[in-house]
Order: C-alpha cells, then sequence, then structure tokens
C-alpha cells in the first residue's frame, strides 16, 4: 500500500485542441512546485487526473500543501494505491476508512473497472466495500442521492487506487499559458492579492518594487521579498526588481506642488514599469488599486495616472472591498507579512490635501518643470533583481 495524490484537472480539460499544450504546462508546474521541497515524486497521467506517487524522502503532507496551489488543479485528493486484488483493497479501505471518509456521515461508494477482466463487477466491488467501511466505522450512513463523501475504486491495469475526500484546489489555468506581466508589487495589502488573482488565469508574474533609500529600509525591502516568496507558491518563480525613486521624488519635493505628489509619484512608477516590463518580455502591467480606495485611486486619478502609460493596465482588485481583499489575503497568506510595520515609499511624500480630482494639463504642467526622461532612466539604472 502507498499512498497517492490525485489531481483533478479543471478548465484546461475544455481546452480543445490546446489541450496537450495546457496539459504539458500545467505537468511543469506541478513539477516545479514539488521540485522545491524534499523528496522524489513520480507522475503519471491519465484522463483528466494526474497522478502523483510519493517516493525516496517525500513528505505528502507538504505536496498536498503546495499542490493546493498550484493553479489549473480543481481537486486534490489523498488516495491509497494497493494490489488488485479484492482482500487486499477491503484491507486497504479498512485501515484508511477515517482518512477515506474524515468528518462526513454520510458516503457512498464508486467504483470504476479500467482493467474489465477484473472478476468483481463494479457493483460487486461497491458492495464489498460499502460493508468494510460501516463495519469500521458503525456512526456512518449509505446515501446514494446526496452522500457528503464519495470513496472512489479504481481498478486500473497494474494496480487499484482507492480515495475518498477531496480539498480544493487553487482553480483557474495554468500560469504561463497566457504569457507574461510586470506586477507593481509594494508592501501593501493589495497589490499581492492582485498579483494572485491575474496569476490564477495564467500570467506568468514580474514584479517590480519602488523604494526610497534612506528613505526606507532595508527591512522594508525585505518585507516585499518575503510578499514575492509567498506569491511564489502560487505563480512559480518570480523576478522581482528593486528600482529606486529617491532622485525622481527628491526631484519632485523641490520643484512640484505638494497636492499632486502622489498622482506625480504614481506616473513615474507606470512609466518605469512599463520600460522594465518591455524588457523583460511582459506585455501588461497589474497593481493593486481599488476603486475609490484613497485619494490615488478615485476614477480621474486612475485615468491620469494611466495616461503616462502605454500598456493596458490590470487592476483585478477595482471592484473589491477592503475587506474583501482582506479575506483573499488572508487566504493566500499574505496578510501578516503585509501588515508588518514598514515604512512605505509613498508615505515619506504623503500630501496633507491631495486632489481627488486631477486635471491632467495640472500634472503635466508640474512634470515639465522636471527632466522625466532622465530621471526615468536614472531609476532603473539601480535596478537589482532578485529571484523569489
Ligand atoms: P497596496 O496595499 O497594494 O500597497 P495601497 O492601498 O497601499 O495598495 P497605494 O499605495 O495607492 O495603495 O498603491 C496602489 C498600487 O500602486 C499598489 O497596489 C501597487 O500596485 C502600486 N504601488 C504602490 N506603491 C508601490 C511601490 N512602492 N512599489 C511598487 N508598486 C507600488
Ligand atoms: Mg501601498
Amino acid at each position: 500500500m502507498n499512498e497517492i495524490i490525485l489531481l483533478k484537472y479543471g478548465e484546461i480539460v475544455l481546452k480543445g485542441l490546446n489541450r496537450n499544450y495546457f496539459n504539458q504546462l500545467l505537468e511543469k508546474n506541478v513539477r516545479r512546485a514539488l521540485k522545491r521541497i524534499p523528496g522524489e515524486y513520480e507522475l503519471e497521467y491519465a484522463q483528466s487526473v494526474l497522478f502523483v506517487r510519493g517516493g525516496e524522502g517525500s513528505d505528502m503532507d507538504l505536496a498536498v500543501e503546495r499542490l493546493k496551489k498550484v493553479f489549473g488543479i480543481v481537486a486534490v485528493c489523498r488516495g491509497i494505491e494497493c494490489a488488485k486484488d479484492i482482500d487486499v483493497i477491503c484491507d486497504t479501505v479498512k485501515t484508511y476508512a477515517g482518512e477515506l471518509v474524515g468528518q462526513a456521515k454520510t458516503f457512498k461508494c464508486d467504483a470504476r473497472r479500467g482493467d474489465k477482466k477484473f472478476p468483481l463487477t463494479s457493483p460487486q466491488i461497491c458492495n464489498e466495500c460499502g460493508g468494510v467501511i460501516l463495519e469500521a466505522l458503525p456512526h456512518l450512513r449509505v446515501d446514494v442521492k446526496d452522500p457528503e463523501v464519495i470513496v472512489r475504486i479504481e481498478i486500473r491495469d497494474n494496480s487499484a487506487i482507492v480515495y475518498g475526500r477531496r480539498e480544493k484546489g487553487a482553480g483557474g489555468i495554468p500560469v504561463g499559458s497566457e504569457g507574461r506581466a510586470m506586477l507593481l508589487l509594494s508592501g501593501g495589502i493589495d497589490s499581492p492579492v492582485a498579483g494572485h488573482m491575474t496569476a490564477k488565469r495564467g500570467v506568468q508574474l514580474e514584479a517590480v518594487y519602488f523604494e526610497t533609500p534612506p528613505y526606507t529600509s532595508e527591512a522594508a525591502r525585505e518585507k516585499v521579498i518575503s510578499l514575492a516568496k509567498k506569491l511564489s507558491e502560487y505563480a512559480g518563480v518570480i523576478r522581482l526588481h528593486c528600482v529606486s525613486l529617491t532622485e525622481a521624488q527628491e526631484a519632485m519635493a523641490t520643484n512640484c506642488e505638494e497636492r499632486l505628489f502622489t498622482l506625480l509619484l504614481r506616473r513615474f512608477m507606470m512609466r518605469t514599469a512599463e520600460q522594465i516590463a518591455r524588457k523583460s518580455g511582459a506585455n501588461a502591467l497589474i497593481t493593486g488599486e481599488s476603486l475609490g480606495q484613497v485619494a490615488s485611486q478615485t476614477l480621474l486619478s486612475m485615468v491620469v495616472t494611466d495616461d503616462a502609460a502605454h500598456m493596458p493596465v490590470f487592476r483585478p482588485c477595482i471592484g473589491l472591498d477592503k475587506e474583501e481583499i482582506v479575506v483573499r489575503a488572508r487566504q493566500m497568506g499574505t496578510f501578516e507579512i503585509s501588515t508588518l510595520p514598514y515604512e512605505d515609499c509613498c508615505a515619506m511624500f504623503t500630501p496633507k490635501h491631495p486632489n481627488t480630482r486631477p486635471k491632467l494639463e495640472d500634472i503635466l504642467a508640474e512634470e515639465a518643470k522636471l527632466d522625466v526622461e532622465g530621471l526615468v532612466a536614472r531609476a532603473i539604472e539601480t535596478d537589482q533583481i532578485v529571484f523569489c
């Protein structure tokens, strides 16, 4: 008897002619997730299910945790593989009855015979196994119409597999199937969530963090690196660009009107992010903005911000309330990191009375006082890449 993990594929099952491409990508992403944990794992694909067998030094608990974060998988089931013999199958069901059923009070069995030469029919297999479960866990009841859990028995060519409870997978489509985009990653709560939502729809993330040393500390950068690492558990390895906007922010503070600082800075971020994105082969920018959340996120502010970008800007949090974003951040495990108390580069230069109805011509007049192109070019020269 050996533990086995079954990964059920989601939407990619519908992908018709492209299905092979999606399957290969998903398998690659699963391998990558497993490479980052100890032990050896062997994969086998059959009919929209990827089977993961643990080899030497494997940690199946950790493997399940990691695999639940891989986009493209709708369900993760833990099962047991055993010899294709009804006595051995019944023994297996008896030994693992508790794990297979979990907290459920009702169940049914479902048997499938890939090998039609197996001496028992599917209903006979169900009868045998159902009897064993009822004997082991007498508080259970069979419910064929609406059971809380289905214990499945699959008779395959070389073995039998028994599995029960299914845990929810990450859903979405495999990372990499939709090309690459540049996430503007701050130390806040929203941008990691925006990255997660975009990666879920197949986008490979690259990230940029703008800092303002010495106004922002090394610890603030470490926090962003931790966020990118957490995000990489879902999105695969992320190249994080750490870029200094100190010169640009000081130039703004010296020359421009205070109430426009935030928007001027946001336009600097867009321009700089876009140039780094082009060099990295990314085709869109992603931010954690949500409409109306703060002064720089009014609709008119976003219009002014986007005027500085020539790539599409994705804002997946646009329609979420802060509370909803927090729920997602907690689920993905970034909330605790985001709420660590380090300074934000914008906070140093936040105007007391920000303009919530900015006019583009006012912004352009302020920018005319600066060497925008030179400042952006020099900011890009400070780029330090961290692989997360
Ligand atoms: P977050 O919680 O993501 O920091 P926020 O509510 O604090 O968002 P802002 O500070 O206005 O909002 O930032 C809006 C978006 O701009 C962020 O979600 C992020 O995508 C981007 N951004 C802000 N500051 C930075 C930064 N220092 N480096 C990179 N991107 C940033
Ligand atoms: Mg922020």
